[in-house]
């Protein structure tokens, strides 16, 4: 690709990422379509061995914790490879919490994260309730001093990867104390007594891992369960916000890159009266405005993830993260779109790429913070930092 300056080691990673995509994980997609999102169980383990074996396993966290150290422009550039593929098959791929090694403390990263980069542990996240989803200050879930133990309560929804996690990241507020109404973050064990699966409701991709509602009844956790200090919970999640806001966009790079991909394959071999589609001007302009769009955000992409590899201002990021992602995501809901139109009837199918990308990137608008949402962060920081300082 000539759209950004990488260097050979960048390249390299992004070829390696891109051929296990294209001939491992590509080709299974319909079948984890036609069976709610899962693979065999021997396709899935050799998958989780060839992240391994490539490298790319919890490339997000440094070396002297077994982690990848990549720079984050070479993670975008993964993350991209693996938002080619449909139907969540390059979540195989597991990037542990960025943000752990900072806080944990060294018995923490022993039991949990550590284990999570060998692939031996998975974590999921438990922050939305039903009365807190943009407003994540409007938790109601409760975490409570009681001597050596705090005791959580609470009733959490969306909680993605429940079912092959292990460790849940629980969101509360404090309930007495002198830090009364801060939020704190806890890692609970997901056999702790107390913590109860709701249900798990479908959703409008098919993926393996669901998005549970999960109970928290009384469960009782050792205090040293408590990530960093009382009232730090927000910051945790404000910078798991930025990261994944930033894989977003490359993934939906990713998306589009083989949507339009796939939909000019189609279009220069679909003939009707008499000619290739993409000989009138109405299908060739819509596969242009995808390109063009697509070059847009991958280079917004790429450049905020150098950014943040150059020791950005975190505000600055903030605020070029949620530029960043809004601007992928609605592009590639863009291109899925025009890329159903493209295939007519055949778009419309389920063992179609158009379809399946068509319902799957609906979410990036949605899930770690909503278009509205960025735009607010967007609108806020221009007033308190100006054009220059975010854009110039
Ligand atoms: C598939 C999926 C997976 C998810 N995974 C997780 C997870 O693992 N862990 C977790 O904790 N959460 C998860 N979420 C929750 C996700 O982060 C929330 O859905 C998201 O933040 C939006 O919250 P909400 O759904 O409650 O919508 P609401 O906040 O109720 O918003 C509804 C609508 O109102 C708009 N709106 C709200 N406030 C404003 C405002 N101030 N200005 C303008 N418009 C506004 C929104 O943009 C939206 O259009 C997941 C969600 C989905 C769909």
């Amino acid at each position: 690709m000539t759209t950004y300056p990488l260097t050979d080691e960048d390249r390299e990673i992004q070829d390696r990422t891109r051929r296990f995509v294209d001939d491992d994980l590509i080709p299974w997609e319909q079948h984890a379509e036609e069976h709610g999102g899962a693979i065999p169980a021997e396709i899935h383990e050799a998958h989780r061995r060839q992240v391994r074996e490539l490298g790319l396993a919890a490339m997000n966290l440094p070396t002297e914790l077994g982690g990848g150290g990549f720079t984050m422009l070479q993670q975008v550039l993964v993350q991209e490879q693996i938002g080619r593929a449909t139907n969540a098959l390059g979540w195989v791929l597991h990037t542990p919490a960025a943000w752990a090694p900072a806080v944990m403390t060294p018995a923490q990263i022993d039991r949990w994260l550590t284990p999570s980069i060998r692939g031996e542990r998975h974590e999921c996240y438990a922050i939305t309730e039903a009365g807190a989803g943009s407003d994540v200050d409007a938790i109601e879930a409760t975490a409570r001093r009681d001597g050596g133990a705090y005791v959580l309560n609470g009733e959490k929804m969306h909680v993605t990867s429940y079912n092959t996690a292990d460790h849940i990241f629980f969101q509360a507020k404090l309930v007495g104390g002198e830090n009364e109404g801060a939020h704190a973050m806890f890692v609970v064990d997901k056999d702790t007594s107390g913590v109860r699966l709701v249900a798990e409701p479908r959703y409008m991709h098919t993926y393996a891992d669901t998005h549970a509602l999960v109970a928290f009844e009384d469960v009782r956790v050792p205090a040293d369960q408590l990530i960093g200090a009382e009232g730090d919970g927000m910051a945790f999640t404000y910078e798991w916000f930025r990261y994944e806001r930033l894989m977003i966009a490359a993934r939906c790079c990713g998306a589009a890159d083989r949507l339009i991909e796939e939909a000019t394959s189609f279009a220069t071999q679909r003939v009707q009266f008499g000619r290739p589609i993409i000989e009138n001007q109405a299908i060739g302009f819509m596969l242009a405005d995808s390109l063009t769009e697509l070059w847009a955000a991958r280079l917004m992409t790429y450049g905020l993830a150098a950014n943040v590899d150059r020791g950005v201002d975190v505000k600055i990021a903030h605020g070029q993260c949620s530029m960043t992602k809004l601007y992928a995501s609605e592009m590639a809901g863009r291109v899925a779109d025009r890329a159903v139109q493209i295939f007519g009837g055949r778009g419309y199918m389920r063992e179609n790429v158009a379809e399946r990308f068509y319902r799957e990137v609906r979410v990036d608008r949605i899930w770690e913070g909503t278009s509205e949402i960025q735009r607010a962060i967007i609108a806020d920081q221009l007033v308190k930092r100006g054009t220059q300082a975010l854009v110039g």
